[in-house]
């Protein structure tokens, strides 16, 4: 399932090509993704502009020229592919694959096109309005990697929180978007214990302990260092499962009994459920 750094890769991506450009024609393949596309979706972005491309947590959020706004999720299986007009054009373009449901063409002359196997995607076309009472998007807390986040607002969010810590991390009133497994990243990097309560990141009056700033600066380092290389890999499938290689990535997460890489610790990783989800965590460094 694309993470943030997948969803921000895949924002740098399109940013090139739809830009200041615009919908020169918009092709639907089918009626519905996870739902059906709003109504006269072609005909309402055909020749309006995007002014910006822009991500909220997991949401991709393009403002347009007309007003309304186009936000897009990739679900479980979404995927871009930006091809130059020529080259789709060329001798022999390759058929649509049978999972491209929607295909922009683009002023820029780039091809857009949406691959989603699955059909967990989401297309929706928001006014003004609608986008700021969007369900989902109000009531974020702010982008990990914002300068909004930092150790004294992960401290003002966690101070009255009396769930683990990793629970709170995985509020996206806390911080946007951050997910299971950068969570599970982070707090390794930053030695501090899944478990522990999270308000213990907190002064009593609210204030960042030192624990505080380490966790900000893990969960940027491992955001960053993440995108990063999603953005070096040339070859992105939208069939990529997590490989072995995939997993070499990943300091503890889904490495349950291999012996922790902190340094000059004898710990060995073991995996939990808290709220649900998987916890990979050593119990020597991480306290
Ligand atoms: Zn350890």
């Amino acid at each position: 399932m694309p993470e943030l750094p997948e969803v921000e890769a895949t924002r740098q991506l399109l940013e090139p090509a739809m830009r200041g450009a615009r919908f020169d024609r918009v092709l639907l393949r089918r009626a519905d993704l996870r739902r059906a596309f709003p109504p006269d979706f072609a005909a309402r972005l055909t020749g309006t502009t995007v002014d910006a491309v822009t991500r909220r947590a997991k949401y991709l959020v393009l403002p347009l020229s007309s007003g309304e706004t186009l936000v897009m999720h990739l679900g479980m299986s979404g995927d871009f592919g930006v091809q130059s007009r020529e080259r789709a054009a060329s001798a022999a373009p390759p058929p649509p694959r049978a999972h491209d449901h929607v295909v922009f063409e683009m002023s820029s002359g780039c091809v857009v096109t949406f691959t989603d196997p699955r059909r967990f995607g989401v297309m929706d076309l928001l006014t003004r309005e609608a986008l700021s009472a969007h369900e989902t998007l109000v009531g974020l807390g702010p982008e990990p990697l914002s300068p909004e986040f930092d150790a004294a607002a992960l401290a003002r969010a966690c101070a009255r929180r009396r769930v683990p810590l990793k629970v709170a991390l995985l509020d996206q009133r806390v911080v946007a978007g951050l997910g299971n497994i950068y969570a599970v990243e982070a707090l390794h990097l930053a030695g501090l214990s899944p478990s522990r309560r999270a308000s213990t990141i907190a002064t009593p009056t609210g204030k960042p302990r030192p624990t505080a700033m380490r966790l900000v600066a893990a969960i940027k380092k491992v955001l960053t260092t993440a995108i990063a290389r999603q953005s070096n890999t040339t070859y992105r499938s939208a069939f990529a499962e997590a490989t072995a290689d995939e997993s070499a990535r990943f300091r503890v997460y889904d490495r349950e009994g291999e012996a922790c890489p902190t340094r000059g610790c004898a710990g060995v990783i073991r995996r939990s459920v808290q709220g649900g989800r998987s916890t990979f965590a050593c119990r020597i460094c991480q306290r």
